[in-house]
């Protein structure tokens, strides 16, 4: 038997790495920004929220001894999004990880939706992680290596019931197929890409007070009886960013207590 060089634990671990995450001023973008950082990264923080999100994230990665950067843009401006990755290298240094998490949810029956709501739907969830992915990994072509995480839905899978979202549902489907083109385009150059599928998640998206009734059905309807939290989203992440998962590329990773399985 060779010798065994491996470090289990320490495949996790992103210390001296620089990460860029979109939407990470709330919600699942915002608590996988954190982890990263307590696995190590330097991590930069774009959303286009004008509230304290940013630096409720800011903070937290600070007291976590890591630094990051604040980036105040729109992902549905490719511009903005060079100019992002321009300014973590500068700030940061190589970017070799992303997460792109930024995506909006709504719904309307498909008979009423006006053609900009489709089209709205389109630019921000599915041709904002395009001009993300590019961004990033353009520079990440450069380093001749990087891993990025795209955050899809378990609705680019399944139909939700109950939801006339097809719009948004078309958009992570695209996301899902999009990430695996862009995983053969860059596998032989050292980039990953990977998606993450979450099932119904407890974040602002869907938590505010009139989706009382809602919420308690996407509890019902998810085997195990509950919605995720936003923290779970976290070791999915972290795993297929890491050196745990070298040989991951092209996947989506269904995280959803289980819902796919019915
Ligand atoms: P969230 O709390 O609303 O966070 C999304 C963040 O992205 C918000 O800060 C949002 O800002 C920002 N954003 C939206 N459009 C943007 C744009 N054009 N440019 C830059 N930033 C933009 O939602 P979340 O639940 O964490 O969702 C994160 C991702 O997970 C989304 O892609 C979503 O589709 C996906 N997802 C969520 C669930 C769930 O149950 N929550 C399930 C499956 C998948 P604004 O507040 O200004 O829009």
């Amino acid at each position: 038997m060779s010798e065994i060089t491996l470090n289990a634990p320490r495949m996790f671990d992103l210390t001296g790495r620089v990460a860029l995450v979109t939407g990470a001023g709330s919600g699942i973008g915002q608590r996988i920004a954190m982890g990263l950082a307590q696995c190590g990264a330097d991590v930069a923080l774009l959303d286009r929220r004008t509230d304290e999100g940013l630096s409720v994230t800011a903070e937290f990665i600070a007291r976590a001894g890591r630094r990051s950067i604040k980036i105040a843009a729109d992902v549905t401006s490719g511009s903005a999004l060079n100019e992002a990755v321009s300014q973590t290298e500068k700030e940061l240094g190589d970017l070799t990880l992303a997460v792109n998490a930024a995506g909006i949810a709504n719904a309307n029956p498909a008979e009423d939706m006006e053609e900009s709501q489709f089209q709205t739907m389109m630019d921000i969830n599915l041709k904002g992680v395009f001009l993300s992915c590019q961004a990033e990994a353009r520079a990440m072509l450069k380093h001749g290596k990087g891993s990025i995480v795209n955050i899809a839905s378990m609705s680019g899978v399944i139909v939700n019931r109950g939801l006339n979202q097809c719009h948004y549902n078309a958009s992570k489907a695209g996301v899902i197929h999009m990430s695996k083109s862009m995983a053969m385009e860059w596998v032989t150059r050292g980039i990953r890409v990977n998606t993450i599928s979450p099932g119904y998640t407890a974040t602002p998206m869907n938590t505010r007070p009139e989706m009382v009734h809602q919420t308690k059905l996407f509890e019902e309807q998810t085997p195990m009886q509950r919605m995720a939290t936003v923290d779970e989203m976290v070791g999915p992440a972290v795993f297929l960013l890491s050196d745990a998962a070298t040989f991951v590329t092209g996947v989506d990773l269904l995280v959803d207590g289980g819902f796919c399985c019915w």
